[in-house]
């Protein structure tokens, strides 16, 4: 039955193996493998995919050299060996990046610690395509980063981590794989109660949010995947569940290229308290961040502060004294909430990053349910992995086959070799439909091979090969293709989820009408629906993508 019926998107009336329940990464991993080895699955996100934590990240693909620090040998393992699993089944969203670790007179970590570190991160990723680490005089590292404080500079190390650009697009890949496999995939679909009793959960009670429509849907196992939702989650189903989740919160802030900002990604202490921070180059940018605060506030409003940001500055100034940052150069701000494992007496920095497969029935004789717990985005796919395969222990389904994702490209990652890939396609492609080769480059760093199907909307309609912004080479039919193809319904799920493009602007009347134009086409918007949309992306990004700084 499993296999036969995994071809429907919609089981009406029937009964799903498998309710995953939050749209983030880990959700969207564990649907597409559940999927993609037959099962009947359902994915269901309240907001849009990856609107959670999945879209507030560092961005980075990495073992997480700080957990050799807490004795997180494993972790980091598993992590460098998803790294290097990612770079070839996404390779065009997954890049590797060259670190610099500069190391000073007051870097609690000292060149010998750091050394030994790296020594162990090399050891643990001994069949990486990465090049080994390299150990650094002060003079060498002046010389990588002229821009770095060279006032008690005691020397550094070099060495390679993986960047996502847009891990939002991960998720989404994940989610749409789920799709083409059968399974059924749903935005803006919040779970608002469990079927069956506090003892046995046989399904879920769904809303949508963007029609107030309720249902229900039946399943034999469902998956809590809601990140720093899950207590929330299991709240629904009897609130003397204990509370597992740990929320902390955290900042990060994007700046132009300062004068002599680092080429290299910058892994270093904070001068004020020791903790460890990123100066990341990104996507023309700088990204500085992280915060880590605990955080008990509203979990669905979740807002940078100038305090937050004063920190992250003060610090970039410190090490950058060319900088002379202000909060008046954060163009773009993002603040994510982790989803931590609990763990009472340990500060926010040392609790654990390893995600935990709970199973209710195992610890509390609830039957149905397993929730997970805390984890990395680098590490989704060997946790989808182990959630799958826990869930066919327990099912036991006829003719469910063992897990591929190990090896399975995600869509548009069917690609060799990228660099001669975009070479290849760019000049030919700019040629035929008339843009620069430079956008068909972005078009593949986004869309990889699928660039193809954005493209062919350029072909019926060459008005959608029109620039979106004049400094920007994203083109009018990747609007035309989130809507249409990728799920997307509001405008933020196009500005900040599939193009990205808040980090540049989505403010400009004229930009933010052209793209709710062909939203409304598509979706047949009227003019007061149109407006309403406007409207409601404008709030969004001035609350949650625009640093809080007081008047005066
Ligand atoms: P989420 O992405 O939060 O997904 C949970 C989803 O559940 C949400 O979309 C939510 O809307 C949905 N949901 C909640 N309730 C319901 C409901 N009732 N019905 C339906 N849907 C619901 N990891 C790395 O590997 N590299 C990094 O560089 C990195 N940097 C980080 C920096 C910061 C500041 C933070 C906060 C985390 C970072 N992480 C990093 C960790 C990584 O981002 C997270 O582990 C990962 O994104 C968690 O994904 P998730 O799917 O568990 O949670």
């Amino acid at each position: 039955m499993a296999v036969t019926q995994a071809r429907q998107n919609w089981l009406e009336g029937g009964v799903y193996d498998l309710i995953v329940i939050g749209g983030g990464i880990n959700g969207a991993g564990v649907a597409r493998d559940a999927a993609q080895r037959g099962m009947n699955v359902a994915l269901l996100e309240k907001n849009d995919f990856s609107s959670g934590t999945t879209q507030a990240p560092t961005r980075l693909i990495h073992g997480g050299l700080r957990y050799l620090e807490h004795f997180e040998f494993s972790l980091v393992f598993e992590s460098l060996q998803e790294r290097e699993i990612l770079l070839k089944i996404a390779p065009h969203l997954v890049k590797p990046l060259p670190f610099l670790i500069p190391i000073y007179k007051h870097s609690r970590r000292g060149v010998l610690l750091v050394n030994m570190g790296m020594l162990l991160y090399d050891m643990l990723s001994w069949n990486k395509s990465l090049p080994h680490y390299k150990p650094l005089s002060a003079k060498q590292v002046l010389e990588m980063e002229p821009g770095l404080d060279p006032d008690g500079l005691q020397g550094g190390v070099m060495y390679y981590d993986c960047q996502v650009d847009w891990p939002e697009r991960l998720c989404l890949a994940n989610a749409l794989a789920a799709r083409a496999d059968g399974a059924y995939v749903r935005n803006y679909t919040e779970v608002i109660g469990f079927l069956g009793t506090a003892q046995s959960v046989e399904g879920v009670r769904v809303r949508e949010r963007l029609t107030g429509r309720e249902y229900e849907l039946r399943s034999k196992l469902v998956v809590n995947a809601a990140g720093p939702w899950a207590d929330a989650v299991t709240n629904l189903l009897t609130k003397e569940e204990p509370r597992r989740v740990l929320q902390t919160k955290g900042t990060h802030l994007v700046v132009p290229p300062f004068a002599n900002a680092p080429k290299h990604a910058i892994y270093i202490e904070a001068k004020s308290d020791g903790r460890p921070y990123f100066v990341v180059p990104w996507v023309g940018t700088m990204l500085i961040g992280t915060t880590d605060d605990p955080y008990d506030e509203n979990l669905d409003d979740v807002r940078p502060t100038e305090q937050e940001a004063r920190y992250l500055l003060n610090e970039v100034n410190a090490i950058f004294p060319g900088a002379h940052l202000t909060t008046e150069d954060v163009q773009h701000t993002y603040t994510g909430l982790r989803g931590l494992p609990l763990q009472k007496g340990k500060s926010t920095g040392a609790v654990s990053r390893r995600s935990f497969v709970h199973d209710h029935e195992k610890e509390a004789g609830v039957r149905g349910l397993i929730s997970i717990i805390g984890g990395k985005l680098t590490a989704y796919r060997s946790l989808a992995e182990e959630v799958v395969d826990h869930a066919q222990a327990k099912l036991k389904l006829p003719g469910v086959k063992p897990c591929r994702t190990r090896t399975t490209p995600l869509p548009g990652g069917d690609i060799a070799d990228i660099a001669a890939y975009t070479s290849a396609e760019s000049e030919a492609q700019a040629r035929q439909y008339e843009l620069q080769p430079s956008q068909i480059a972005h078009l593949i760093e986004l869309y990889g091979t699928q660039h193809k199907d954005v493209l062919a909307l350029v072909a019926a309609t060459p008005a959608l090969g029109v620039r979106l912004m004049k400094s920007r080479p994203d083109i009018a039919a990747e609007v035309a293709f989130a809507v249409e193809r990728e799920m997307a319904v509001r405008l933020s799920d196009f500005f900040v989820r599939r193009s990205g493009l808040v980090t540049w602007d989505g403010r400009d009347e004229g930009l933010v009408r052209g793209v709710a134009r062909i939203f409304a086409e598509r979706l047949k918007w009227d003019t007061a629906r149109t407006e309403a949309e406007i409207e409601a992306w404008r709030d969004e990004r001035e609350r949650l993508f625009t640093l809080q700084v007081p008047l005066g």
